[in-house]
C-alpha cells in the first residue's frame, strides 16, 4: 500500500490510473478506523480496480467549541486495517496542505445543509462540502462511498456531486452497529462505561418510530412521539432533533405516505449521537422484520 501525502503526487497517480482506464474507488474518512469504516472499503474493493482510502480529520468541518484536538488518530492502526483489506493508496494529505495561505472557496449546499445537523452546527456542512469537493477534485475518483450513519451528510454529497456535475458515482451504504444496536463510531471512545449503556436507546427510540410506521401510523407526529417515549425514559439523554423527514430534501413530513427517514441526535455527557432510519409506509418487508424481531435491520 502507497501512503500519499501531497495532494499532487495524489493526483498524479490517479491520473496516469484513469489513462490506462482503470476504476478508481474513494472512501473518505477522518481515521479512528472502525468496524463501519471496513465495510465501506470492502464494499468499494468489489466495485473498483484501484482503491483509494483518504485520512483527513478536516479542521473546517469543527466549530472552535468541539473535539478537533481531542479527536482519536490511530494512524498506524489506520493504516494497518487499510493494507488487511487490500486498500492501493492511503492519502493523508495535512491541513496546511489542503488549506494552504490565500484558500478561501467555501461550497454550501443551503437547503439541504440548513437542516438539523446544520442548525445545530452551522459550521459543519460548508466545511463538509468543501472538504468533499476538493478531496474529489485531487483523488479524482470514479466512484465514492458513504456510510448511511452520516445520512444527511450523504443527501448532500448526491446534491452536490449533481448539482456541480462533479462526475463521480455516490454510493451509500447501511449502518454497521455494535451488538447493542449502536451505531459505530470513532467517538463511541468518548463513552464512560454508564453512558456506553445507555448509548443505544437512540437506535431503539429509530426503532420504536420504524415499528409505528409499520404497524399502520402515518401521522409524522404519532412516529414522533413513538421515537420520543422511549428516549425521554431514559435519563442522561438530552434530546436535539427526532425527525421524520423527506428522504431526498430532508424537509420535515406532516406524513409518511411512502418513504421517509427518521433522523436523530442526542446528547449523552459530552458526546453528540445521530442515527437513522429509513422507513416505507405499508412496507410489508418492514412487517415481516418487525415480527421476526430482528433488531438490527437497516433500511427498512
Ligand atoms: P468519518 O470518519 O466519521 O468521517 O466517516 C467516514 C465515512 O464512514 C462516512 O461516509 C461515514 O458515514 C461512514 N461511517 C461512519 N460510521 C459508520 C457506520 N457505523 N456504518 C457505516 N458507515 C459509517
Amino acid at each position: 500500500m502507497k501512503i500519499i501525502r501531497s495532494l499532487t503526487a495524489m493526483t498524479a497517480w490517479s491520473e496516469r490510473l484513469r489513462r490506462e482506464g482503470v476504476t478508481i474507488g474513494f472512501v473518505p474518512t477522518m481515521g479512528a478506523l472502525h468496524d463501519g469504516h471496513r465495510a465501506l472499503i470492502r464494499a468499494a474493493r468489489l466495485r473498483c480496480d484501484a482503491l483509494v482510502v483518504s485520512i483527513f480529520v478536516n479542521p473546517t468541518q469543527f466549530s472552535p467549541t468541539e473535539d478537533l484536538a481531542r479527536y482519536p488518530r490511530p494512524l498506524e492502526r489506520d493504516r494497518a486495517l487499510c493494507r488487511e483489506e487490500g486498500v492501493d493508496v492511503c492519502f493523508e494529505p495535512t491541513a496546511a496542505a489542503m488549506y494552504p495561505e490565500g484558500f478561501e472557496t467555501v461550497v454550501t449546499v443551503p437547503e439541504i445543509g440548513r437542516r438539523w445537523e446544520g442548525e445545530v452546527r452551522p459550521h459543519h456542512f460548508p466545511g463538509v462540502a468543501t472538504v468533499v469537493t476538493k478531496l474529489f477534485g485531487t483523488v479524482r475518483p470514479h466512484l465514492a462511498l458513504f456510510g448511511q450513519k452520516d445520512y444527511q451528510q450523504s443527501a448532500l454529497v448526491r446534491r452536490l456531486v449533481e448539482d456541480l456535475s462533479l462526475g463521480v458515482e455516490i454510493i451509500v451504504r447501511p449502518t454497521v452497529r455494535e451488538r447493542d444496536g449502536l451505531a459505530m463510531s470513532s467517538r463511541n471512545v468518548y463513552f464512560s462505561s454508564g453512558e456506553r449503556i445507555v448509548a443505544p436507546t437512540l437506535y431503539k427510540g429509530l426503532q420504536a418510530g420504524a415499528e409505528a410506521v409499520a404497524k399502520g401510523k402515518t401521522k409524522a407526529s404519532d412516529v414522533q412521539a413513538a421515537m420520543a417515549k422511549v428516549i425521554d425514559r431514559e435519563r442522561g439523554l438530552t434530546i436535539d432533533y427526532l425527525a421524520v423527514c423527506d428522504p431526498l430534501t430532508l424537509e420535515l413530513l406532516s406524513s409518511v405516505t411512502s418513504k421517509a427517514v427518521l433522523l436523530g441526535a442526542v446528547r449523552l455527557g459530552s458526546v453528540r449521537l445521530i442515527d437513522n432510519l429509513i422507513v416505507t409506509a405499508g412496507s410489508k418487508r418492514m412487517q415481516r422484520k418487525l415480527s421476526e424481531r430482528l433488531p438490527r435491520g437497516e433500511g427498512v
